[in-house]
């Protein structure tokens, strides 16, 4: 029978929320944790649809979260499947420039990527890309040799099963429906019962805004979803892509455009776009919210981001029921792609907070606030640098919770 009274309730069984409870059980042997779940499987939203790329740490900020702990939370996510067996491979990856206008920008990332640490980068023009990635097109290109492939369902799966074998509970099929305060505790009511702890950590993605507003503490952002739709290679045409090739991004978004990613089965996918999803967990084009949507068109940043984003909006949007045009875009990395190697392949929803001032929250973003912490924005890298936010999670929660080994 489940206990109802535990030191500590993490919401929310992705791949930060695993992470969280694995580094707590770890470093506070005798912590009765609960994971509470909505899904009846871990790991079903961001962390199992994803591009699977432990990235090296070479697009951030010098000095952000993000910069530190997706460098420290790549080399421990490469450890951590070479000591749990599981699929993975640091294949390297190139990001090229298609136009001269890209080259300031390319430079930039190699002196970030320095900056942060990285060692390995190089410059190379279109003779050593061909060696490379024969079939790739660009004038000059940054080698990144750190970066690596792995399966990020198994990676939750394996840290579920770690949880479970240090004595940590996970209930899944249940969803926190609501939050309330009593003295010294938190109570959770669920759809599978009411259950209370001394502190919570809420880690649940798509709903963490949701989540934090139950807990009476004002997020300061939304939510806000953006599906990343993938094609798949067809078989006979993988040969045309090694391992990784992405694409100079656009330092306006905090999305990286649409790039050829080798997978740990062979396959090789090409994707993600970034369209605004019109329901939170809207995997298909067709779906629909109207509480998800309405609350996205009531909230003032997201009209304050639409006026700065339109036309890039609606270019992504075109991409999105057009296959020639996604295959265009492919085309500027890969001239030899057609639309007919390309067939539809899977989709994810990222969750991107969004300030009420209009801008996109770059940087991962946790929120303390008495006995509860909510982890509002882990986009891309937080699957690779999961263990690293673990870990720095942890030390605040447990210094502001006062948790006990
Ligand atoms: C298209 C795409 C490509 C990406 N590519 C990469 C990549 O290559 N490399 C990389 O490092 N990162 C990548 N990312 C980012 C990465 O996948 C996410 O940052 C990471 O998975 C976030 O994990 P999470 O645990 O916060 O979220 P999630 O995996 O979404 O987990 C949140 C969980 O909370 C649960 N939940 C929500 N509400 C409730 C409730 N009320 N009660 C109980 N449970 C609840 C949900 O069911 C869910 O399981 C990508 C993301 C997307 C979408």
């Amino acid at each position: 029978m489940t206990e109802s009274r535990y030191n500590v309730i993490i919401v929310g069984g992705g791949i930060v929320g695993l992470a969280v409870a694995l580094e707590s059980i770890n470093r506070f042997p005798r912590l009765r944790l609960l994971l509470l779940e909505k899904e009846a499987r871990v790991g079903q939203h961001q962390s199992s649809h994803n591009s699977g790329v432990i990235h090296s740490g070479v697009y951030y900020k010098p000095g952000s979260l993000k910069a530190r702990l997706c460098v420290e939370g790549a080399r421990a996510m490469v450890e951590f499947c070479r000591e749990h067996g599981i699929p993975h491979q640091v294949c390297g990856k190139v990001i090229v420039a298609t136009h001269e206008e890209e080259f300031p920008r390319l430079e930039e990332l190699r002196r970030r990527g320095e900056a942060n640490g990285l060692t390995g980068l190089e410059l190379i023009g279109r003779e050593k890309l061909f060696e490379i990635e024969p079939h790739a097109s660009g004038l000059r290109a940054l080698v990144v040799p750190s970066t690596g492939i792995t399966d990020y369902a198994s990676v939750c799966e394996k840290y579920a099963e770690l949880i479970l074998a240090q004595g940590g509970t996970i209930l899944t099929s249940t969803a926190v429906t609501g939050l309330q305060h009593l003295t010294g505790e938190v109570v959770a009511e669920t759809t599978g019962g009411t259950f209370s702890a001394a502190s919570l950590i809420n880690c649940a993605g798509l709903f963490s805004d949701r989540i934090s507003r139950m807990a009476g503490d004002d997020p300061e952002a939304m939510i806000v979803p953006f599906r990343g739709e993938y094609f798949d290679l067809i078989p006979q045409r993988t040969s045309l892509v090694r391992a990784l090739i992405y694409p100079v991004p656009d330092p306006r978004f905090p999305f990286l455009g649409v790039h050829f990613t080798r997978r740990v089965n062979g396959t090789v996918d090409a994707g993600p776009n970034a369209v605004l999803a019109f329901r939170r967990e809207g995997y298909q084009r067709s779906d629909f919210n109207l509480h998800d949507l309405a609350s996205s068109l009531a909230f003032p940043g997201f009209w304050r981001m639409a006026a700065k984003h339109w036309r890039s909006g609606l270019e992504e949007f075109h991409r999105s029921f057009s296959k020639p045009a996604f295959v265009r875009a492919l085309q500027r990395l890969l001239p030899e792609v057609r639309e007919q190697d390309l067939v539809p392949g899977g989709s994810g929803v990222r969750a991107q907070a969004l300030k009420r001032d209009g801008t996109l929250v770059d940087d991962f973003h946790f929120l303390p606030s008495k006995n509860v912490l909510h982890v509002l924005n882990v986009p891309s890298p937080a699957a690779t640098a999961s263990l690293m936010i673990a870990r720095s999670i942890v030390d605040t929660a447990s210094a502001n919770m006062a948790w006990t080994s």
